[in-house]
């Protein structure tokens, strides 16, 4: 897979996506990143690429011409028009599921914003969709778009070790992950649940899915009602329901 991420501030970006795991794929060709300065494709003599607002007001709004100018150059690098997001407190809202989703797909395209936005016949001409990283503002879209990024590219094919890294993990499965314990066994007086250290490979997987039903419910109740749940599930959160209600 390969993202194109268009912003301000590249250095930002490179940092974080040159370390750790990330880092690693981008290294072993796993998947490709690459950061373009919209600033490059400002054709003002002081590489401006803002203006103040037409109707007044406050701040600056970043034009549309340098954003549509990179986007074409990504778009003619690739041989076709890529799938463009726009990083906004005005999208909808990122989840997991949608991570699962733009993981499949060839390659992104991610606009960061700045200022107060960008113009927004560029998002008329280009952008796909709108995705916000919760409900507050930042100061520029690089840090939501590296949320998104470093999020879609830990599931693609071989960043992590293993399917199980994150198929395990809070919310790929609707439910929030079991509690991790490692060594020593005995901390500070506090001894590691024994079944983890029995080797009763069936047992760890019931064990681990309960507790990971009992958080759910303590800490994400709203998670279960769309969570897919067996049987075996269903029985068991009745029953947590029913002590609970007793205490
Ligand atoms: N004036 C805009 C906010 C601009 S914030 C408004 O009121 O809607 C500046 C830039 O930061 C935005 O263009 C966007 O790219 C980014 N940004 C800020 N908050 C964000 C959020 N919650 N999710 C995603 N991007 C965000």
């Amino acid at each position: 897979m390969r993202i194109d991420i268009a912003t301000l501030f590249v250095e930002m970006c490179e940092t974080v996506l040159s370390e750790s795991i990330i880092g690693r794929a981008r290294g072993a060709g796993r998947i490709e990143l690459y950061c373009h300065n919209i600033r490059d494709y400002s054709d003002d003599k002081h590489r401006r690429i803002d203006d103040a607002p037409f109707g007044g007001g406050m701040g600056m709004v970043m034009q549309a011409d340098p954003i549509y100018r990179c986007y074409c150059d990504v778009a003619q690098s690739i041989g076709k028009k890529p799938h463009v997001i726009y990083m906004s407190p005005q999208g909808k809202k990122f989840t997991q599921q949608m991570a699962v989703e733009y993981s499949k797909m060839e390659n992104l395209f991610i606009l960061c914003g700045h200022y107060e936005g960008v113009d927004e016949r560029v998002i008329e001409e280009i952008v796909d969709e709108e995705l916000s990283i919760g409900d507050y503002v930042l100061t520029g879209g690089e840090l939501p778009a590296l949320v998104v990024t470093d999020t879609i590219a830990r599931m693609c094919d071989g960043v992590l070790s293993s399917d199980e890294c994150f198929t395990d993990e809070s919310h790929f499965n609707g439910l929030l992950e079991h509690p991790q314990y490692t060594r020593p066994a005995n901390w500070n007086g506090k001894q590691v649940p024994e079944v983890l250290l029995g080797g009763h490979h069936a047992n760890i997987q019931k064990w681990r899915r309960e507790q990971s039903l009992q958080r759910t419910l303590q800490k994400r109740p709203d998670m279960l009602e769309t969570a897919p749940l067996d049987k075996h599930d269903k029985e068991y959160l009745a029953e947590l329901q029913a002590k609970a209600a007793k205490e």
